[in-house]
């Protein structure tokens, strides 16, 4: 089952957001593989092109995509992106939010084959192509994302408190709305508490898509 991230996108002093787009394509992270691109696997490019219509048939290559409303599939050879327009930022918010979907594991046969992937986004205009500007973010598609970061967490020595008994402890200043384990993790400085917290806040986006009651505080006891 696919499951739509939300990513933001903040920007300032841009002029008339109109006249400008945002491309998304996957890349390999390594430099061995950088040259390649990403092509989507053969079993999930067929069970897709199963389901689609000759009019959605369009995107079946294209391991990254969009639930926008509106977009652009483009293929350069075999390199796949997706254009979305950048559209003004709403009152009071700072950030315009986009939904991709990751059609493809890092895991799958024939496709990714377990290489490291980043998510490319490129700012362009419209009517030049220009690239105003660029960002990167690591990307991992994958069956059981909790298992694979506690995983990940292991081997970069992230390892929670919990994994060893003599050093954890738990919250006693707000104690936790619901059942829910509470764990304190202990990090070196301030750039491992934003790598640390911005995992912590993608995993609650995602259990809160998956299950919308997840981190609510239970109901009152009658
Ligand atoms: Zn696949």
């Amino acid at each position: 089952m696919l499951v739509a991230v939300p990513f933001r996108f903040s920007y300032t002093a841009v002029g008339d957001p109109r006249r400008l787009e945002i491309r998304a394509q996957p890349v390999y992270l390594d430099a061995q593989h950088v040259q390649n691109p990403v092509r989507r696997c053969p079993h999930h490019q067929d069970a897709a092109a199963a389901l689609m219509s000759n009019v959605q048939s369009q995107h079946v290559r294209h391991v990254l995509q969009t639930q926008h409303a509106r977009f652009r599939y483009e293929e350069n050879g075999d390199r796949c992106s997706v254009v979305v327009p950048l559209e003004p930022l709403q009152p009071a918010t700072d950030h315009y939010e986009v939904l991709y979907e990751f059609t493809c594991m890092n895991t799958c046969v024939g496709g990714m084959n377990r290489r490291r992937i980043l998510a490319l986004f490129t700012l362009e205009e419209c009517e030049t192509g220009q690239v105003l500007g660029r960002q990167t973010i690591e990307v991992k598609v994958c069956k059981c994302p909790h298992r694979d970061l506690k995983a990940d967490e292991k081997r970069l020595g992230l390892g929670r408190i919990g994994d060893k008994p003599d050093r954890k402890r738990r919250l006693t200043s707000s104690p936790p709305a619901s059942r829910e384990q509470r764990l304190v993790v202990e990090v070196d400085d301030e750039e491992m508490l934003q790598a640390v917290t911005e995992v912590r806040d993608s995993m609650r986006r995602y259990r809160r898509r998956v299950n919308p009651q997840h981190g609510q505080a239970p109901p009152p006891r009658q």
